[in-house]
């Protein structure tokens, strides 16, 4: 058994203090574990599984594919590795981090006739370990991207919080990527991805809707 029941349990603690109307989904981060482990969780109910290489993405897809998940794709994109990412059936990519990746993508997207669903990774913690756009640039460029391209669909932003063990830096830096978020919304925006294992409740607390959980559902 995983420990999915225990996760949700706090994070409906975490909406319930934020907003009662507030939903939160879990994308359980499943790059360390094996097919075998994801298929457990799944039995317990999870459905949207998140890869940070394709190649392990789509073998995984390919071994599970009785069962209806939702992949999601949460790690960095490298140009060569585009293709394979859009012949996938991915259902959200997390991580573009620049007008330059969503322009890549809308190109060869355009030559597959698909229309793939995407986030903006924003930087949200200045950091310069961390890929994303700087939070100044955040609205620019996603308008940008909703005007010149015509196959990427935004849906939102995702940001990942400060590597940090000051509370108020990483809060911060999810406020500050809430506050984008909701600049974007009369454009559409309706995901806010931020959480993770050591900081989702914070994430929530700071208005995220989707948090990438790994290490804590697969202890
Ligand atoms: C691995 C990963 C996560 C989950 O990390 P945990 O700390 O294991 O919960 C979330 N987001 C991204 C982008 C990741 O690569």
């Amino acid at each position: 058994m995983g420990n999915l029941k225990e996760i949700i349990e706090r994070i409906e603690k975490a909406r319930l203090s934020y907003n009662s109307r507030h939903i939160v989904k879990i994308v359980a981060a499943s790059k360390y574990v094996s097919e075998k482990e994801i298929e457990a969780v799944y039995h317990e109910g999870q459905r949207a599984f998140g890869e940070n290489k394709i190649q392990d993405m789509k073998q995984k897809m390919a071994q599970l594919d009785a069962l209806p998940i939702e992949w999601h794709y949460i790690g960095r994109i490298q140009t060569n590795k585009i293709n394979m990412l859009l012949d996938s059936s991915v259902s959200l990519i997390h991580s573009v981090d620049s007008f330059e990746t969503a322009l890549e993508i809308d190109k060869r997207a355009a030559l597959k006739g698909v229309r793939p669903h995407i986030l903006l990774q924003i930087n949200s913690a200045h950091e310069e370990t961390k890929a994303g756009v700087e939070p100044d640039k955040a609205v620019d460029t996603y308008t940008h991207i909703q005007e010149t391209l015509s196959h990427v669909q935004l849906h939102g932003v995702m940001s990942i919080g400060a590597h940090s063990d000051d509370t108020h830096e990483i809060k911060n830096s999810f406020e500050r990527c809430r506050g984008i978020f909701e600049a974007l919304s009369p454009q559409g925006a309706t995901i806010c991805s931020m959480g993770m294992s050591g900081d989702f409740e914070l994430a929530v607390a700071c208005g995220s809707n989707m948090v990438r959980i790994g290490s804590a559902i697969f202890r």
